[in-house]
């Protein structure tokens, strides 16, 4: 193995989400380190304008519309993803979204619309991806995207959090299964990060300090310290880590 860098040329990666927030970020730092990528959300236009970036790096983008709630939209988007650029080799699991509310006051649609997206999506896109990787028949590299709040209970998070210690439990049921297929599953669980999802609630100043508090580096998380914890995931470097939860948070689950 070269230790010298992380060469992801040649590979070929989905992100989805990829359009903004820590999803952008991971997009542009797998095609720094050579690989080309689909760019998947709802919004074409955000895709487009993120897929323009990457090419720009000299890598091959294209951008799909695809809702992750939807079987038939992700079998189409894994479809077209391979046929234009040949093959998938690397899957970010990232699209997600929250909403928050007291548990009394959270209605059968806010349960459904978190709980679609982030545990169903995330199901949906890896049996897709997993079915395409098998045969292809020379393995790959799953990430998927999980919280600390898969592990830690925040009030007004009830569906977040559920949500997200699915995609923990997923993600080692994956790896046990699509090990003799040399296929790598992990999961990143990162800590607050300042993105569109998040930029609201970290605008309030009470709970900014609330959450700075909680976290003994006293700062919040950059995309970029989440991107490179992911480049390292889908390397060779860590071709002997599967079912792991990599957490990304100054420290806040250490206490
Ligand atoms: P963000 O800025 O809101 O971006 C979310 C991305 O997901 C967008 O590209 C969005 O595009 C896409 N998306 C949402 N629903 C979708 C759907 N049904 N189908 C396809 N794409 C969909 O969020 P973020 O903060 O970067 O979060 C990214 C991931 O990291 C999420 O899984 C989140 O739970 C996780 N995370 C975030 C933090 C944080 O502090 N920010 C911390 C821990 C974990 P469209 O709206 O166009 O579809």
């Amino acid at each position: 193995m070269d230790f010298s860098q992380i060469d992801l040329s040649g590979k070929t990666a989905i992100v989805t989400g990829g359009s903004k927030g820590i999803g952008y970020c991971m997009a542009l730092g797998l095609a720094k380190l050579g690989a080309d990528v689909a760019i998947v959300s709802r919004n074409l236009q955000e895709g487009k304008a993120a897929a323009a970036d990457i090419e720009a790096l000299g890598r091959r983008a294209i951008a799909i519309s695809c809702d992750v709630t939807s079987k038939a939209s992700v079998e189409a988007m894994v479809q077209e993803t391979a046929q234009s650029l040949g093959k998938v080799d690397i899957l970010i699991n990232n699209a997600g979204m929250n909403i928050r509310k007291p548990m009394m006051e959270l209605e059968e649609n806010d349960f459904d619309a978190v709980i679609n997206t982030n545990l169903k999506g995330v199901f949906l896109v890896g049996q897709a991806v997993g079915r395409q990787m098998i045969a292809q028949g020379h393995g790959g590299k799953i990430v998927n995207v999980a919280s600390i709040m898969g592990g830690v209970a925040i009030p007004m998070l009830n569906s977040y959090c559920a949500s997200k210690g699915g995609v923990i439990q997923m993600t080692k049921v994956w790896a046990l299964e699509w090990a003799d297929h040399h296929i790598n599953v992990n999961a990143i669980a990162p800590a607050y990060i300042r993105t569109p999802m998040t930029e609201g609630w970290l605008n309030d100043k009470e709970r900014l300090n609330w959450i700075l508090s909680m976290t003994p580096m006293k700062r919040l998380g950059e995309p970029q310290e989440v991107a490179g914890p992911v480049a390292f995931l889908v390397s060779d470097w860590a071709a002997y880590i599967t079912g792991a939860t990599l957490y990304i948070d100054g420290g806040w689950t250490s206490r």
